[in-house]
């Protein structure tokens, strides 16, 4: 099959190759759209078993971000890029600097930050070579820095939001959450839902992740299988993606499926069955908006840490927006949010024709 014929390709404005023998590095940036701005999403590094599942990963991420970027109202459009690790060479400040030339020679179609295996360190490399990168380390007074504290920031106000929509919850008090992955954005996650008296159950695929969280806030580790099977009200998937399918969800026990990870059904229709379990799905790329609001306010250097926190705090109502059309239309809430980035994207097509 040909990349244009890929489901996931779905429109793409540009997919860019790249190899650099010296450096080695091997990367795939993905444009999907730039309707709205430039396209702007992190650059992840795994060690991918094939190039077809790269190329897989950072086409369904990249249109991710532009219906993420689009329902942020940023002025930004969606792109990705993906490095593809190998795991006998350590990670070098030499392969971000020539992913940074990568990133320089697209002249600003694409703007980089991190994603998960890349951290604010490679950014500063990447920074040596482009200008087109955010996520850089924060100065005395500048916004910016690493967006997974933001991420989690809200994630935590959108799933307080789906709480009380579906579970009548106005606190998180003694209510049963189960995080999957407590990492970068989990562990923030964690720590606000332990202050509001939340009983954490959690599972990482490193045990010192675990531990920690058990020793800060009393979390009861959970084997990484049993996670999504937890006796639970709320799940928060802040690991990988396409963990909600035809199998898990018929095992999840949770009412309430609001987490980080990208990309959480493994398929559109998996957002169907949730809706027809009586899960309540907090679209991904609604609820995961804040490290990329961060990017942005960063990136255009014009916001102050009060601006940006405001921004964050309109993912609730966003959700809850789209809550209720699922409600009332009676329709997957992922359905209903692809609807509303569509709409917002073919809007800036419009523009750029017209
Ligand atoms: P991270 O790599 O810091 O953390 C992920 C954690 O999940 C790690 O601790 C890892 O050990 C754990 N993990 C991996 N496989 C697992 C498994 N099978 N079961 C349980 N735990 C497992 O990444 P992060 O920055 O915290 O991001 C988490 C998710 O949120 C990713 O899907 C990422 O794409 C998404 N996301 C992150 C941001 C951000 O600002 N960092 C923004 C939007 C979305």
């Amino acid at each position: 099959m040909s990349v244009f014929e890929m489901p996931e390709f779905d429109r793409h404005e540009e997919v860019v190759f790249h190899q650099e023998p010296g450096t080695n590095l091997r990367a795939i940036v993905a444009i999907h759209s730039t309707a709205l701005g430039p396209a702007a999403g992190g650059c992840r590094m795994r060690s991918y078993a094939s190039c077809n599942e790269a190329l897989t990963d950072v086409l369904r991420l990249s249109r991710g971000m532009s219906y993420k970027n689009a329902l942020a109202n940023l002025a930004f459009g969606g792109g990705k890029a993906v490095i593809i690790a190998d795991p006998k060479r350590p990670k070098t400040p030499e392969l971000f600097e020539a992913y940074g030339r990568l990133v320089d020679s697209l002249g600003g179609r694409y703007i980089t930050a991190e994603d998960v295996g890349t951290t604010t360190a490679d950014m500063e490399s990447v920074a040596r070579q482009s200008r087109y990168v955010s996520g850089l380390a924060r100065h005395a007074g500048n916004v910016g820095g690493d967006p997974g504290p933001k991420t989690a920031l809200g994630v935590y106000l959108g799933l307080k939001a789906a709480a009380r929509f579906r579970l009548g919850r106005a606190d998180l008090q003694g209510v049963a959450i189960a995080v999957q992955g407590v990492g970068g954005v989990g562990y923030h996650l964690c720590r606000m839902l332990a202050a509001d008296g939340a009983r954490l159950f959690v599972a990482d695929v490193r045990a010192a992740a675990v531990e920690r969280a058990a020793r800060e806030w009393g979390a009861t580790p959970v084997a990484v299988e049993d996670i999504l099977s937890q006796e639970v009200e709320i799940f928060a998937p802040c690991a990988l993606g396409a963990i909600l399918n035809v199998q898990s969800i018929r095992s999840l026990r949770a009412k309430v499926v609001a987490g980080a990870a990208n990309n959480q059904l493994a398929l559109d229709r998996d957002g169907l069955a949730l809706h027809a379990a009586g899960v309540l799905y907090a679209p991904d790329y609604v609820i995961n908006a804040g490290g990329i609001i961060n990017v942005y306010h960063e990136y255009y250097g014009t916001s102050s840490e009060a601006q940006v926190s405001a921004a964050i705090a309109g993912i609730p109502a966003r959700l809850t927006d789209i809550f209720e059309r699922s409600r009332r239309e009676n329709r997957p809430t992922n359905a209903v949010a692809d609807e509303l980035a569509r709409a917002r994207i073919e809007v800036g097509h419009k523009r750029l024709v017209a």
